[in-house]
């Protein structure tokens, strides 16, 4: 094994945290020769989140849409340097990262620093809570692969508990009633992959369970899918019913307890009222909240006062306020929704640009030796020659220069819905085609393997559903 070259003096140092979408898009298309990369993120793989939520059930295994980083960089031409650790404060004024060994082994270093030239923050978001007492203790999210597993596990339990001998009935009802809270895409598809857990494997392991399993989606707004056109909305609303899914529209909850939500709802005559439900499984996918990195990051920058949701960027991605410092995906606020499209498109333009600045840079300076070599040249036709070498360089240059801003281009929404059916609002020319049923779901699984990360993975995917639909979905605690 070949060690990793020290950094070469010549070139900047450029730092990428995080290994999501946005960072892992930029280092794909990034030309890793122009600068001395170093990639910092606690996580050592890029995760596929598009198809956590079927990990949630085991219709996938979570292996199958992780790619280690380790895998990827090793591939690039000139080597990366990559640290499991998480960056816990950005100090602009010194250019240094603070970082910080989070895992359970430690060595004599856990903690140190690493000084940058040019800095990427691609450290995505946090889950919302707004602050309402009991969702850190007693819900589960859903954003990383642990978030899956440990649904995974509570699934089982509660299933297993509530089939306990001599469980009183009571009990049996809250520990079999799965209540989600956000009806964003997150929580419709976790509702729709729960359910599907129920009605192909579930009721026929544990027949005990059949009348009593309830899945509830709890929503604030007056309906689900915001994101979505109404005709799909009403799709899913009407899916959802057929599936029993309840879907509780116009439903804020308030305080979470280990065994039940209190929930403030609006009724018909515009009355609210209070009610606990109780539950065994409690998801909670409000949306994002800002990282305490960037939170803290945005304190040190005064043109940031007035971000709320994340970094202000401006349209060449570069953090406002700030020199050589640009943010992508969900921790950037660029006018786009926090998504895994818009994060990878962001990102694969700043590599676009980085690669350019770099080819600027090398045109400067040869135009600098041979504005030299001109001066010094002897005779007419030598100075001559040089002259129009300068003239096809400074073509060249101009011709680097012109990127453009960053544009997004929107593909279209696409959410699995259940029982092997889809929505999908996809652009197409200048319109909108919206379409939700069958057709979509074989139409979303093909995209969905389609951006997959690597050839492994789709092959893994493919696999995972050949076997959860040939043998069922495992039912194992683990
Ligand atoms: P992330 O992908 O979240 O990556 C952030 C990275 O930063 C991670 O590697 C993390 O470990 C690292 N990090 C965190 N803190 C630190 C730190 N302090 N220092 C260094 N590194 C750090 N979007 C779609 O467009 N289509 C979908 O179908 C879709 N489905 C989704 C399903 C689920 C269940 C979820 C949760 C999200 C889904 N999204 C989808 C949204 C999409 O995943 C996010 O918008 C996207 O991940 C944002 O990319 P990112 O690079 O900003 O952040
Ligand atoms: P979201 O922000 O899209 O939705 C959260 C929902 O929770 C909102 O509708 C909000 O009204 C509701 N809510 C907030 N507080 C509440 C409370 N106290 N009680 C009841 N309801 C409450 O969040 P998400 O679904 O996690 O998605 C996050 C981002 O990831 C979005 O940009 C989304 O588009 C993207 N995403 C996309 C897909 C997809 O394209 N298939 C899948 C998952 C996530």
């Amino acid at each position: 094994v070949e060690d990793q070259p020290p950094p070469d003096p010549s070139k900047k140092t450029l730092v990428v945290l995080g290994t999501g979408w946005g960072s892992v898009s930029l280092l794909k298309k990034l030309d890793t020769e122009n600068y001395n990369v170093v990639v910092v993120s606690p996580r050592n793989y890029f995760l596929f989140t598009p198809l956590l939520p079927s990990c949630t059930v085991g219709t996938i295994e979570h292996r199958s849409i992780m790619e280690p980083i380790r895998n990827f960089l090793r591939h690039k031409k000139a080597s990366v340097r990559y640290y499991e650790a998480e960056a816990t404060k950005i100090d602009y004024e010194r250019r240094v990262i603070l970082i910080n060994d989070d895992s359970d082994i430690k060595g004599d270093v856990s903690s140190t620093e690493v000084p940058f030239d040019m800095l990427v923050i691609g450290v995505g978001a946090e889950n919302a809570t707004f602050g309402i007492p009991g969702v850190r203790e007693h819900g589960l999210f859903l954003k990383e692969v642990g978030d899956a597993q440990r649904i995974r596990n509570r699934i089982m339990d509660c299933c297993e508990t509530a089939t306990f001998k001599d469980q009183t009935p009571d009990e049996v009802q809250r520990l079999l009633h799965m209540v989600v809270v956000g009806g964003g895409p997150t929580g419709v598809e976790f509702a729709g992959e729960l359910q599907d857990f129920f009605n192909s494997d579930l009721k026929k392991w544990i027949p005990d369970i059949k009348e009593k399993f309830r899945v509830t989606l709890v929503e604030a707004l007056p309906n689900v899918l915001p994101m979505f056109s109404k005709q799909l909305i009403d799709y899913t609303e009407k899916t959802f019913k057929e599936e029993t899914i309840t879907i509780r529209t116009k439903t804020m909850v308030k305080n979470v307890t280990d065994k039940y939500i209190e929930a403030e709802s609006t009724g018909p005559d515009g009355k609210k009222q209070v009610e606990k439900i109780p539950y065994g499984l409690l998801v909670w996918a409000t949306g994002n909240a800002l990282r305490p990195l960037v939170a803290d990051f945005i304190k040190q920058i005064p043109a940031q006062k007035d971000s709320r949701r994340g970094l202000a960027v401006n349209e060449y991605l570069v953090v406002k306020g700030c020199e050589n410092v640009w943010a992508v995906g969900d921790c950037a606020v660029a006018n786009y929704a926090p998504t895994a499209q818009v994060a990878s498109q962001e990102g694969a333009w700043l590599a676009r640009m980085f690669n350019q600045m770099a080819k600027t840079h090398e045109i400067e300076a040869e135009l600098k030796e041979l504005s030299v070599k001109q001066e010094t040249a002897p005779g007419k036709e030598a100075r001559d020659a040089v002259f129009t070498e300068i003239k096809e360089l400074q073509k060249r240059l101009r011709r680097v220069k012109q990127i453009g801003p960053f544009e997004y281009t929107h593909q279209g929404s696409l959410a699995y819905i259940g029982s092997e059916k889809a929505v999908a609002d996809i652009s197409w020319l200048s319109g909108n085609i919206a379409s939700g049923g069958t057709l979509t779901y074989i139409f979303w699984k093909s995209a969905y393997i389609n951006m997959c990360f690597s050839t492994r993975n789709r092959i893994l995917v493919c696999i995972d559903w050949a076997k959860s639909s040939i043998f069922g979905r495992d039912v194992s605690r683990v």
